[in-house]
């Protein structure tokens, strides 16, 4: 296959699955679903695709497994990278962030520096990242209510780290 066919071959099923198909390079193209999904077809060791705000991608993934990978949270203990570190404290970032948005994501309540909290969206237990790449306002009451669950996503079965 040539490369534009396999560029439309991906638009046609990532669009089938009612997402949005982004080519950012020839080689790095993009999965819009309910996460971020970056999406190496051509990388030497395989497809390669990594969920925005995770610490790590995944090698060898299959086209189906990455739509999959766009609506459905990925697992507990899953994604096993680096430790990331967290610019600047956990107030000054909440400051920063409630200035552009004061409101819960979740519920739309808003928010002062007193009761906002810092949420991660893909929650660190499922590899997310700790810093404000992967980090919304939340209420208190949500954000304890998420826990390390993403109710928010479309899928609610989790997709599996091992490839098949
Ligand atoms: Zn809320």
């Amino acid at each position: 296959m040539s490369d534009s066919s396999v560029w439309d071959n991906f638009v046609q099923c990532v669009e089938a699955a009612g997402m949005e198909a982004v080519k950012r390079t020839n080689t790095h193209w993009q999965i819009k679903g309910d996460l971020l999904v970056n999406y190496w077809p051509f990388a030497k060791r395989g497809a390669t695709a990594h969920v925005s705000g995770t610490k790590s991608g995944l090698r060898n993934v299959s086209l189906s497994q990455a739509i999959k990978m766009a609506r459905s949270a990925p697992p507990v203990g899953g994604y096993r990278g680096k430790r990331d570190r967290r610019s600047g404290g956990y107030s000054k970032t909440k400051a920063k962030m409630l200035r552009k948005n004061n409101k819960c994501w979740v519920c739309g309540k808003k928010l002062t520096q007193r009761t906002a909290t810092l949420d991660h969206v893909i929650p660190l237990a499922r590899g997310g990242q700790d810093n404000h790449n992967n980090m919304k306002l939340a209420c208190e009451p949500c954000n304890r209510k998420r826990g390390s669950a993403m109710p928010e996503l479309s899928d609610n079965t989790e997709h599996n780290e091992e490839n098949q």
